[in-house]
Order: structure tokens, then C-alpha cells, then sequence
């Protein structure tokens, strides 16, 4: 695999002034695949000047120039899609064809989708005696997860160019080697050097002197809820723009006049897909009680057939973490319908398809986000008692309703407490408004609801 020893800042590949490095590891063999540096504070501020440097002429530039510049990167990133697809295999562990349809195929469409959003966007509007100029806010700070790497990067990158704000982006640990393709792609595509920035490093040096540098303007960070609230704390005493994708633990909901069978594999399959690391997975299926007893066998069944087909969890760290929680659902009373809490393989960091039966919605396995491929299934007696359940974590991020009439689970939909909802397993769109309700998170990425998080008003009366 190719790692590059530098950091991208000002349009070129430049030595660290921290000598730390990174070494990435294959999750599926635990071999290291390539080291790359771990940028310190003063690699984070001579990349913020950067940016802050390339801001007025970027912020300048037609939004019809912008967009070129957009599609030029979508065009080199599916020119490059096997290569972006086997590095997220290699650092990751997804599956090939996961990696291409989704790791690198979803990330394509969004890049696609703000080619056409910068073009077709009104950065002005008329309020009455009033013309309110939407602005682009300024140097973005962008700190990522793991778990989609370049989605991850696409859903910040792409808007924040779309709307003339300039970057500097610190990608997850796990996955420097993604983020190091992207940003060759940016310049290939002919982003004006300091627009784009790239600082790999570690969260608590590399990431915290990002979030707290008074040259960013806006904070963009997609992880974990722990770390979202510090970062939302540092952002809150500099009175500076903050956005949080977190958490989730979203319930699939299934009514007792649904496509039993449908609901149970659909579910089965959204949550072993990435390994079960996808922040928006439905990781709680509520099934009623006169159905659930063949759900369970069902979901047992469907599991089961995942055996090899699922890749490795990113590391040995998040192996372990994903085997404690099995070893609590299992101690808490929850029955273990598939899966095994030891690794199943000898090398390699493998974690079993898990499905959970006789779960009750306060043990930690149904309150906690795991992060990996395990799946619980919980009772409910009426439609009452699943609104109350699906609505009873800290979390909103995402959800399912199936029933067999759409206005039913529509109705259903409306009143749970998060951000997004698959009716009768709806496709993913794109241009859909992603983000949390409670603490699932502050804000919204892609489509147009996307872009306005990297633009400011301003009004001109006459
Ligand atoms: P994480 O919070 O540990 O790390 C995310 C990023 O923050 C990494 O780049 C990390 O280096 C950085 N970081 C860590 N400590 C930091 C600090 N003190 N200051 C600044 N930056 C810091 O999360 P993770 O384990 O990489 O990712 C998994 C989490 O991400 C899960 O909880 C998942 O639900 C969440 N996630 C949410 C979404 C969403 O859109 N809501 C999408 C994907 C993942």
C-alpha cells in the first residue's frame, strides 16, 4: 500500500515537524501495511494558516468554478475507484464488493451530488427590502471516524468547497491511508493549493489542537459521542460553529401486520454490513410478542449465514471492545442465538454475526452502541410500549418502520425521537439530511441541508 511520509498542506507533500508516525494495520492479517506521520500542534497551525491564507480567493471563486473543480475530483475519484476500494479493504477490513459499491461508490455520488448543488445553488436570496448573501463561514476544521473513511471525508469536504470555505481535514488513526488517496485526488482535480489540507495524527494531539485552534471557524467532527462532547465544550467557550455526528443504537421497528420474514433479513443484513460498524445500523430490532419467538428463529437463521462473509472489525482495540459487550449481554441474562464471544478465527480480527434474544431495553446491550456485528431483538406488547422502547436511548441517529401499509408505519415514523427513517427498508438517498436528534448530534450533512452548515447570512436592507 502506498503511505506518504508527509503531510498535504499548501498544495504539496511536506514533512511533519513531529517525527511520531502511524503505522496502519490490515485488520484481516494484523500486518502493518505503511506508516505515516503523526502531525503534532505545529504541523495543525501551519495548516490553518494555510487554509486561512487560500480563504479570500477560494470564497472568490464563482461558484460555477467551484463546481468544476467538484466534478474534476468526482471524475478522478472513479477514475481511481479500485485503488480507493482495495485501500479501504486493506486498513478496514470491508469485503471487496462492499468496498467498491459503497466505501468508494457512495462517496462518488456525494462528490457528484455538490458538483451539481455548487452550480444550481442560490448563494442569494430577496427578503422583502432585504438581499441575504449566504456566505461561506470561513476555515473549516474536519475530524473523521474510521468506519466509512472516505464517506466520512466526502460528506465534510465536498460541502465545505461547494460553499467557498477552505479545509483542513485530521482523519481517523485507523484509516490514514484513504484520507492520503483523497487528498492526491483533490489535487489532482486541481483544487488551489491551501484549500484542502490534510494533517494525519493522533485525536488527542493532532484532533484536539484542531478543534481548539482560534483560526478555525467552524468545527466539523463525525465519531464517537464522548469525544463530540469535549469537542462541542472547546467550540462552545470559543463561541465558534460546531457540528457533531455521533452515536446511534437505532431501533427497527417491525408492526405486527409487516413482511415478517423481509423486515427480519433486511435487518439482519444492515446491521453485519460493514461488520456492524455504521453509526446509523439498526442494531435493536423490536419485533411483537406474538411474532417474536419467529423472529428470532428467523434472525438466529439469517446470521448464521453471514459466517464468512463478513470482513474483520477495524482493530484488535475495537475487537475487544465489541467481545466485552457480548460478554455483558451474555452476564445481563440476554440469550445468545448465534455467534460466539471468542474470536472465530486465530488470526485476524474476526468477530462472530451475534444475534441477541430476550433482550430488555435497559441492559447495556440495548442502551449501548457497540460498534460492531451484533444485532438484539426486543419484545414489545403493543404499539405503545415500541414507541417507548425505540424512543428510550440518548441516541437518535437513524431507524426502520415495516408495516404492510405505508401510511401505517409513516404514522409510526413521526413520532419517534431521530433523524432518519427507512420505511419498508427505503433506500439510502444521498441527498437526504443526515444527522441526530438528542445525542446523536449538532447539525446535518449532505444534500442542500449539508451545504447550508458551511454558509453564514448576511443581509443587505435597501
Ligand atoms: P472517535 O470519537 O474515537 O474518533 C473520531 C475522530 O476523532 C478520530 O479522527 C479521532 O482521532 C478524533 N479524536 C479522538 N479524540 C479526540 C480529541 N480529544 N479531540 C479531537 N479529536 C479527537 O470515534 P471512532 O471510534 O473513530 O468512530 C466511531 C464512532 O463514530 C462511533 O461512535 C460512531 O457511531 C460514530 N460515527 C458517527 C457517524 C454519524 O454520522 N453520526 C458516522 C460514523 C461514525
Amino acid at each position: 500500500m502506498k503511505a506518504h511520509d508527509g503531510l498535504y498542506i499548501d498544495g504539496a507533500w511536506r514533512p511533519a515537524e513531529s517525527r511520531d508516525v502511524i503505522e496502519v494495520v490490515n485488520p484481516a492479517d494484523e500486518q502493518v501495511i505503511g506508516k505515516v506521520p503523526a502531525g503534532g500542534a505545529l504541523d495543525v497551525d501551519t495548516a490553518v494558516r494555510a487554509a486561512r491564507a487560500a480563504l479570500p480567493g477560494w470564497a472568490a471563486t464563482p461558484p460555477a468554478e467551484r463546481a468544476a473543480r467538484l466534478a474534476a475530483l468526482r471524475d478522478v475519484m472513479t477514475a481511481r475507484k479500485d485503488e480507493i476500494a482495495e485501500t479501504v479493504t486493506a486498513e478496514l477490513g470491508a469485503p471487496p464488493q462492499f468496498s467498491q459499491t459503497v466505501h468508494a461508490g457512495v462517496p462518488i455520488a456525494v462528490a457528484d451530488s455538490y458538483a451539481e448543488l455548487a452550480a444550481t445553488h442560490s448563494f442569494e436570496e430577496k427578503v422583502g427590502n432585504s438581499t441575504v448573501l449566504h456566505e461561506p463561514i470561513g476555515v473549516v476544521g474536519a475530524i473523521t471516524p474510521w468506519n466509512y473513511p472516505l464517506h466520512q471525508i466526502v460528506a465534510k469536504v465536498a460541502p465545505a468547497l461547494a460553499a467557498g470555505c477552505t479545509i483542513v481535514l485530521k482523519p481517523a488513526e485507523d484509516t490514514p491511508l484513504t484520507a492520503q488517496l483523497f487528498a492526491e485526488a483533490v489535487h489532482e482535480a486541481g483544487v488551489p493549493a491551501g484549500v484542502f489540507n490534510l494533517v494525519t495524527g493522533l485525536g488527542p494531539v493532532a484532533g484536539q489542537a484542531l478543534a481548539e485552534h482560534p483560526g478555525v471557524d467552524l468545527v466539523s467532527f463525525t465519531g464517537s459521542t464522548a469525544v463530540g462532547r469535549q469537542i462541542g465544550a472547546v467550540a462552545g467557550a470559543a463561541v465558534k460553529k460546531v457540528a457533531l455526528e455521533l452515536g446511534g443504537k437505532s431501533a427497527n421497528v417491525i408492526l405486527p401486520s409487516a413482511d415478517l420474514a423481509k423486515a427480519v433479513s433486511v435487518g439482519v443484513a444492515n446491521v453485519m454490513s460493514n461488520s456492524g460498524q455504521t453509526c446509523s445500523a439498526w442494531t435493536r430490532m423490536l419485533v411483537h410478542r406474538d411474532q417474536y419467538d419467529e423472529a428470532v428463529e428467523l434472525a438466529g437463521a439469517a446470521a448464521a449465514k453471514y459466517g464468512d462473509r463478513i470482513g474483520p472489525v477495524v482493530s484488535a482495540k475495537q475487537q475487544a471492545r465489541v467481545r466485552g459487550y457480548i460478554e455483558k449481554g451474555i452476564a445481563e441474562g440476554a440469550r445468545l442465538v448465534a455467534g460466539v464471544p471468542e474470536s472465530p478465527r486465530e488470526r485476524g480480527c474476526f468477530v462472530s454475526p451475534t444475534v441477541f434474544a430476550d433482550v430488555t431495553p435497559e441492559m447495556t446491550v440495548a442502551q449501548e452502541e457497540i460498534f460492531g456485528p451484533v444485532l438484539t431483538i426486543l419484545r414489545y406488547e403493543d404499539e405503545e410500549d415500541a414507541l417507548r422502547i425505540a424512543n428510550g436511548t440518548v441516541y437518535g441517529l437513524a431507524g426502520a418502520v415495516w408495516a404492510a401499509d405505508e401510511a401505517e408505519a409513516v404514522a409510526f415514523a413521526r413520532r419517534m425521537d431521530t433523524g432518519q427513517v427507512d420505511i419498508n427498508g427505503g433506500r439510502f438517498n444521498p441527498l437526504a439530511p443526515f444527522g441526530g436528534y438528542k445525542q446523536s448530534g449538532v447539525g446535518r450533512e449532505l444534500g442542500g441541508h449539508g451545504l447550508a452548515e458551511y454558509l453564514q447570512t448576511k443581509s443587505l436592507q435597501f
